[in-house]
């Protein structure tokens, strides 16, 4: 997160910690992958399920928030997408409070210390890093379009460079007199080599 604003100069906003992330979280994780990496020990997975508790259904979280959950689903079924629609799990942090409060703020764990960690993760609109988030992606999408362009310079200059090479070659042969042509353009044939010969071309 961090090394995003540094990278793209774009300010990095503070948790007004109104708590959506805490009470409708949906890892891009499918539910029995998360299970695997918790049992094999990975630090993300067992913290993960340390604090978080599935949603019965989606329809559940749904109900409470209707635009991340829209969303999530419409995200899924993008082509490429790490998580498919059957595959989603909405999930509720047992330490948020109904009082809106974190019981344990000060030993909550790295994953919500750098949530969201990329603009990449679906956010409600009422998370200060909603904003934050757009313009990243922006950025980015900008940055590739712009390499882009270059590669297609880049190619451009290259047929250039190869048009100025065949001009010059075409100037250099029409300097050879036309006996001594099929020396220059079938080297092998030739008793002499052109390289070392009398026959210079410049
Ligand atoms: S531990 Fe605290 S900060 Fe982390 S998800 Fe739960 S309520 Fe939110
Ligand atoms: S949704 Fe955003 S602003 Fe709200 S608590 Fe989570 S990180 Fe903070």
């Amino acid at each position: 997160m961090k090394k995003w604003s540094e990278n793209f100069n774009i300010p990095l906003p503070e948790c007004v910690k109104c708590g959506t992330c805490c009470i409708c979280a949906s890892p891009s994780a499918s539910y029995l992958t998360l299970l695997e990496k918790a049992a094999a020990g990975e630090d993300f997975a067992r913290d993960f399920f340390s604090i978080f508790v599935p949603y019965k259904t989606v329809e559940e979280a749904k109900a409470l928030y209707p635009t991340i959950i829209e969303r999530s689903i419409k995200s899924s079924k993008i082509d490429g997408s790490k998580t498919k629609p059957e595959d989603l799990v909405f999930y509720k942090c047992r330490y948020y409070s109904k009082e809106k409060q974190c019981l344990i703020y000060e030993d909550r764990p790295e994953l919500c210390r750098d949530f969201p960690g990329t603009p990449y993760v679906i956010l409600g609109e009422e998370c200060a890093y909603y904003n934050w988030a757009k313009e990243c992606r922006k950025k980015y999408k900008d940055l590739m379009q712009e390499l882009d362009n270059l590669k297609k310079y880049k190619k451009e200059l290259d047929n250039l460079k190869y048009q100025q090479k065949a001009i010059k070659l075409n100037y250099q042969l029409k300097q050879i007199p036309e006996e001594y042509k099929f020396m220059w353009l079938c080297p092998s044939m030739s008793i002499v080599s052109p390289g070392k010969s009398w026959l210079k071309v410049y």
